[in-house]
């Protein structure tokens, strides 16, 4: 087995991916197929040729758990300074595990968790947290701050809109907050797959029963689109949500689980 790992992109001076200043390590591959992805380069588990204005190239490229930590911790002086802040922004700034679904390779990742960990360097990662019991229980033990995504909360169009099994999402929810770990919970909020009233209520729920440090929505964009071009797809044309349904999407978790929520626009 290639112990190496498959990521699309080290992306420095991060400031959306997590607190403070971040360098983001984008891994390749994931088991769910979200129509709205904005990654479409980071879901299959191997290289892939792409022709992008004419010019050929591939998305993916292997690098040992040594070389990957050799090139996140050039930006060890950025990971040091601090908001000043309260709750999310008083945390350090620090590496992002993102993609894709980078813990499909937490196994592989396991020396470069242990190492920053090791040298006093703050991780997040951003998950689906539709993965095997197992990747997620290793990822506990160093990552420190999870932000999870919350999609389509209904078991049946879980499994034929994203290819995902709700069961094992929910299982993995209830493992990472019995454990004690930060977690920020972001919603996808799109037209016709995630915006029901009863998908909304669902996601109250799940907010009520898990309170995070904070929630975010999330109103995308048709982002990516060239990325699908490039490899021969065409992407979804998505249905725009209007800014009043997101406040009320905003103003039903606020009220109703007392957890504080932000409207982002990416
Ligand atoms: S989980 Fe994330 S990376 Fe995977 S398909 Fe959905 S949006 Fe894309």
């Amino acid at each position: 087995m290639d112990e190496r790992i498959l990521i699309t992109n080290i992306q420095r001076f991060s400031l959306h991916d997590g607190p403070g200043i971040r360098t983001t390590v984008f891994c390749k591959g994931c088991a769910l197929r979200c129509p709205w992805c904005a990654n479409p380069e980071n879901l299959e588990p191997g290289p892939e040729d792409y022709v992008k204005d004419g010019v050929p190239g591939t998305y993916g490229r292997y690098i040992s758990c040594e070389e990957l930590v050799r090139e996140v911790m050039k930006d060890e002086l950025f990971y040091r300074q601090r908001g000043g802040g309260e709750g999310l922004d008083a945390l350090p700034g620090g590496v992002t595990w993102s993609g894709g679904e980078s813990l499909l390779q937490a196994d592989k990742l396991e020396l470069a968790f242990r190492a920053l960990k090791k040298a006093g360097v703050h991780q997040c990662v951003e998950t689906s947290l539709f993965v095997p019991a197992e990747k997620l229980e290793l990822a506990i033990k160093y990552i420190d701050l999870f932000y999870v995504d919350i999609k389509i909360l209904d078991g049946e169009r879980c499994r034929t809109v994203l290819h995902g099994e709700l069961e094992q999402y929910l299982e993995n929810v209830r493992t990472l907050f019995a454990a004690g770990k930060l977690a920020v919970l972001r919603v996808p909020v799109i037209g016709g797959f995630t915006d029901s009233e009863a998908n909304r209520q669902a996601a109250v729920d799940l907010i009520k029963k898990y309170p995070p440090m904070k929630v975010e929505l999330i109103k995308e964009h048709n982002l990516g689109q060239s990325k699908y071009i490039s490899l021969g797809r065409t992407p979804l044309d998505l249905h725009t949500v209007t800014d009043e349904s997101l406040e009320r999407y905003k103003e039903a978790i606020v009220m109703n689980t007392g957890v504080p929520a932000e409207v982002c626009r990416i």
